[in-house]
């Protein structure tokens, strides 16, 4: 099984947002280590929760989408989703996309069944609902983030932290013995949209990153 440190894969979350590129170094760890520390403090008041059952209370109807198919030709392909509304939110399961990233995991030696995958995803989108309903996205709390090259600076929020807060807060509600983030490169792998060595070569870029934006007081 590849291993990455958590930090470095909210890297890789980083680096997919637009605001990364004029991200200082220090600012990105900075960043990176609130959203998971603010997805920690938030999943420490809903230990043990059922994240189905708690979307369910709140008026959130789950949708399972049992008819679409994998489809592997398709540069993005979404597992789960979660659409707001002034009068209901609605979150949606891939169930082909789910049952297939369960049996990837499974050939990875994990043994999850359907319904673990399906509540990994749950509480991921059910942190999303609670930055909703509480209305602070994660980016707000992380604090105003100097980027340059804007010549006009007004406050910018990270979409990414939202991603990383909420990765951080299903794997500690579910207790799950894999990060999120993981899970989904092991399924890009396994795919063959990635070879094993272009992940490794990712994650170690950005581990080099997170080692570059450490302060050496952090050392
Ligand atoms: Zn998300």
């Amino acid at each position: 099984m590849i291993s990455v440190p958590a930090e470095a894969l909210g890297m890789l979350d980083l680096m997919e947002d637009p605001l990364f590129p004029g991200l200082d170094p220090e600012d990105r760890v900075r960043s990176i280590r609130r959203s998971i520390d603010i997805g920690r403090a938030c999943a420490a008041q809903h230990l043990g929760c059922d994240p189905e059952a708690d979307l369910v209370r709140a008026g959130v109807v789950i949708r399972r989408i049992e008819d679409d198919t994998v489809r592997l030709d398709h540069a993005s392909r979404i597992q789960a989703q979660i659409f707001y509304g002034p009068d209901a939110c609605r979150v949606e399961l891939h169930m082909a996309e789910l049952l297939h990233k369960q049996e990837v995991l499974t050939t990875y030696g994990l043994d999850v069944d359907l319904d673990w995958v399906a509540r990994l995803h749950l509480a991921h989108e059910f942190y999303h609902f609670l930055e909703f309903s509480g209305g602070r996205r994660t980016g707000d709390e992380v604090g105003p983030i100097r980027v340059r090259g804007f010549l006009r600076s007004r406050p910018r929020v990270l979409r990414s932290a939202s991603e990383i807060a909420a990765h951080t807060f299903a794997e500690t509600v579910t207790g799950s013995p894999i990060h999120p983030k993981l899970t989904d490169y092991l399924v890009l792998v396994s795919d063959g949209t990635m070879t094993e060595e272009e992940f490794a070569h990712l994650a170690a870029t950005a581990q080099a990153r997170v080692q570059e934006g450490t302060s050496h007081e952090d050392l």
